[in-house]
């Protein structure tokens, strides 16, 4: 396991030197490996025989020691995010097999697990911290749970060749970062991209900055970016549109490396953010949870010659050890540039998910090698480059947030007993993407459907706005017309 290796020895050489950024608090790697050192202590302790543990998340030290500790003893670890409803947790707990989660503060919010109390760990400093032996392709180095269409958060595992995988392609990818590199992780631990955020970085001895959790995230994330002169940020478009009114007055000439993923990236914001970086290398980069954080890349070199389709940057092509084919309706390959569904094959790819279900409706086998759907719509440009163009079905990305939004429309259906409920993912006028769901029928009170559905799904699902329609247009095949509805409620 490179990565771990080059973690345990990175604690050695850069003992003295700052490993994250909280809050405006700085912990020296020294600090950090005391406090794993006691995390695992309190594993071994008390669920020694356990492989999946759960994290509570917090931005606080002991959230990421606690990662750690889990990496290095070969286990799994399961983020579950306080914010989000309680049934959903027990959901996630269910699925994975959890007894045991991981929390600063001990706390009842959780029935049916022990909660070890990671705050209260002092500093048993080992001598060292050392690297496990297990075998990586068949032990999961985190689980991952997105948004499920039936209602049920859908658990992807990554095993440690994975992520392994994904770290050396990454490496392959000739960045020039080491630990004097301040890098920026401004995602929650529920979205795999914050692995690649702070991973990296402790692999290399550098800085993690993290954003806040109070306040605006945006106006966080902008300060974060200026106030420590950050080097390298991984960062969702959404984060420019939000910026965007601000590009004027935003000049970060210490970033070095600007990258965007999570959802489609626009030419004319990017150009005009390349102003803000002027010393930055900028890509997008593509690529699904079940692919392990990203596995296309696109730098642009020149502002000038973007290549794009309707305005959206290409994703590139695939990283080291992956393959991106795009197939028709039957799975079958298609030439280049002709539309299809675009499916990954290599070595960042899942086993499959938790679901042997799922996993037998999002695999296939072509010319002996096992691809993964990934529901996105794209084709090979002139240059070689794929193109992304859209998605299949109904999942969406709001702020980066990957959504179902059936799963938003089966628990509408089940509160409200009504089957004629669809969601839709709209653009409010400042041009970001929101929810709205539509009722069919007369206008009634939504605030009590909305407050049960708190109860059931995170809080970047909750719909911004709700509408009613007497009768819901119909297309030519009698279902649902979303196209018109969209229009009808914009
Ligand atoms: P997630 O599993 O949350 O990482 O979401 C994966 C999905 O996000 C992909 O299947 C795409 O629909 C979308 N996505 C990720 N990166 C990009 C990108 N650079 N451009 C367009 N869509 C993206």
């Amino acid at each position: 396991m490179n990565f771990l290796s080059n973690i345990t020895s990175v604690f050695k050489e850069h003992a003295a030197r700052p490993a994250f950024c909280i809050q405006n608090k700085q912990y020296s790697y020294a600090e950090l490996q005391s406090l794993i050192s006691a995390i695992q202590v309190k594993i071994k302790e008390n669920c020694a025989g356990e492989q999946n543990i759960g994290i509570v998340l917090h931005d606080d030290i002991e959230t990421y020691a606690s990662v750690i500790a889990i990496f290095l003893l070969g286990k799994t670890y399961i983020p579950i995010h306080p914010g989000y409803p309680v049934e959903r947790a027990g959901q996630i707990f269910e699925q994975a097999g959890i007894k045991y989660l991981l929390a600063r503060t001990n706390n009842d919010t959780y029935t049916g697990v022990v909660t070890l109390a990671t705050g209260e760990a002092s500093g048993i400093a080992e001598a060292e911290l050392a690297c496990p032996s297990f075998s990586p392709d068949k032990t999961n180095a985190y689980i991952l749970f997105t948004s499920g269409s039936t209602g049920v958060p859908k658990g992807v595992p990554i095993t440690y060749y994975n992520l392994d995988s994904f770290v050396n392609a990454f490496d392959a990818l000739g960045y020039k970062t080491d630990h004097n590199d301040r890098f920026l992780q401004m995602f929650e631990l529920t979205f795999d991209l914050s692995v690649m955020s702070y991973l990296i970085p402790l692999s290399k001895g550098a800085c993690v900055y993290t954003i806040p959790d109070s306040g605006m995230k945006f106006t966080n994330i902008y300060s974060v970016l200026t106030t420590h002169k950050i080097t390298f940020a991984l960062m969702v478009p959404s984060v420019l549109a939000n910026l965007r009114p601000y590009f004027e007055e935003i000049d970060l000439p210490d970033m070095r490396y600007s990258l965007f993923c999570g959802e489609a990236l626009y030419k004319d914001v990017v150009s005009e953010w390349m102003r803000c970086v002027p010393e930055a290398v900028v890509e997008n980069v593509y690529g699904p949870t079940e692919a392990t954080i990203f596995c296309l890349t696109y730098r642009i070199t020149d502002v000038n010659s973007i290549s794009e389709y309707n305005g959206i940057v290409t994703i590139g092509q695939p990283m080291r050890g992956m393959e991106a084919i795009v197939v028709d309706d039957a799975s079958a390959q298609l030439p280049d540039g002709e539309k299809g569904e675009l499916c990954l094959y290599g070595n960042q790819l899942t086993p499959g998910y938790l679901s042997a279900e799922k996993t037998r409706e999002a695999f296939f086998e072509l010319n002996g090698k096992r691809y993964y759907h990934t529901g996105d719509i794209a084709f090979i440009n002139e240059d070689g480059n794929f193109i992304y163009c859209g998605r299949v079905d109904h999942q969406v990305k709001i702020q980066g947030f990957r959504i179902e939004l059936s799963e938003i429309e089966f628990h509408l259906r089940a509160i409200t007993g009504s089957s004629n409920v669809v969601a839709l993912a709209v653009n409010n006028p400042n041009g970001l993407m929101q929810i709205s769901v539509v009722f069919e029928g007369a206008e009634t009170d939504a605030e009590p459907v909305l407050e049960v559905l708190k109860t059931k799904v995170p809080p970047y699902m909750i719909p911004a706005a709700v509408h009613f329609v007497a009768t819901f247009p119909l297309n030519t095949s009698g279902k649902t017309d979303r196209k018109a509805l969209q229009k009808m409620i914009a």
